[in-house]
């Protein structure tokens, strides 16, 4: 199925153009100064490794990183990563096969496949649902190489079988999945001056816009569309407390992979593994 209205884009050059942005309207942007905690109130007081800030509002934005600094928000979001690899260039060979439009491709598993070229001839694969992390912990295994690096070559050798070539580099990131599938938005405190933004679920590039809207939209104290939306209401719903969610979703992501290998070879799916696959609907992923 080919989507007329959607696109890719290159996220290093949209972080640039931002940044040149930001800078343009004379934002002040303090890179390695990371927020510990924080004392709300009018000010609210914010500390960093070396320096206490006061502001008079505050918007978090840090997406999968919010679990782990604002324990309440631990029953209404799963972080889970996605792993993607991609090749030295071999521009020649994807000639041949015609594959030099840069499109971003998915598949439709509940775990979706998906890949793109880049610019220089190389071919990018991720997949998502891979990595679960008890608690929502930020793993020292996210934002490194991944160790689903075997399952990525083997899914890339399967989509792309006549492909020669090494891979430069592998990764996992973590992805913060909402039990929706969609963001949500909210104040934190009292005094409504510290304000939220996550559970983007792993498409937030575009996504994060409508968030800003939204999030500039309470800031201001507006009452417009976005602030009335419901999800500028904060999370809608909850997962199951831990331990049962990350058995759960250990016991969910096993049965999806069953299936979908049972799927792939042609055959029926066991009947336990299609059932425990409709769980996943309750993280607002709807089985194929
Ligand atoms: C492998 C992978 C593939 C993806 N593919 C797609 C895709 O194809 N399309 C799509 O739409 N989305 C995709 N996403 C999701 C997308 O990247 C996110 O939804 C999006 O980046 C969210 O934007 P954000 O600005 O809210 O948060 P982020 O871009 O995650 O930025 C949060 C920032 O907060 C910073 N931070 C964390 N803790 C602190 C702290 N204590 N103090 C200060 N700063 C802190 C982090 O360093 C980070 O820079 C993918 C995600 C992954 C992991």
């Amino acid at each position: 199925m080919k989507r007329r209205q959607a696109g890719s884009l290159h996220p290093g050059k949209l972080v640039v153009g931002l940044v040149k942005q930001a800078l343009a309207l004379g934002i002040s942007i303090f890179e390695h100064t990371p927020y510990l905690t924080m004392e709300s109130g009018k000010p609210v007081k914010i500390k960093t490794p070396d320096a206490k800030i006061t502001a008079t509002k505050v918007v978090f934005a840090v997406n999968a990183w919010m679990g782990q600094h604002f324990k309440e928000f631990n029953r209404h979001i799963v972080l889970v990563s996605s792993d993607m690899l991609i090749t030295k260039p071999i521009p020649e060979q994807l000639a041949e096969i015609g594959l030099t439009h840069g499109k971003a491709i998915a598949d439709s598993r509940i775990f979706v496949h998906y890949y793109r070229t880049t610019e220089d001839g190389r071919l990018m694969l991720g997949k998502g649902g891979n990595l679960f992390s008890y608690k929502n912990k930020m793993l020292s295994a996210f934002d490194q190489p991944s160790q689903f690096s075997g399952m990525l070559k083997t899914s890339f050798a399967a989509f792309f079988p006549t492909l020669k070539t090494s891979f430069e580099t592998t990764w996992t990131g973590a992805s913060d999945r909402s039990t929706t599938g969609v963001p949500f938005f909210g104040s934190l405190t009292p005094d409504n001056n510290v304000f939220y933004g996550l559970g983007y679920s792993g498409n937030g590039v575009v996504q994060s816009y409508l968030g800003g809207d939204i999030l500039s939209s309470l800031v201001l104290e507006l009452d417009n569309a976005w602030t009335r939306s419901a999800m500028a209401k904060g999370p809608l719903s909850t997962f199951p407390p831990e331990p049962i969610r990350y058995i759960g979703t250990q016991m969910v992501k096993h049965a999806i992979l069953r299936k979908e290998q049972a799927e792939d070879k042609g055959q029926s799916p066991k009947w336990y593994d299609q059932q425990l696959a409709k769980f996943a609907a309750a993280a607002g992923k709807a089985d194929k």
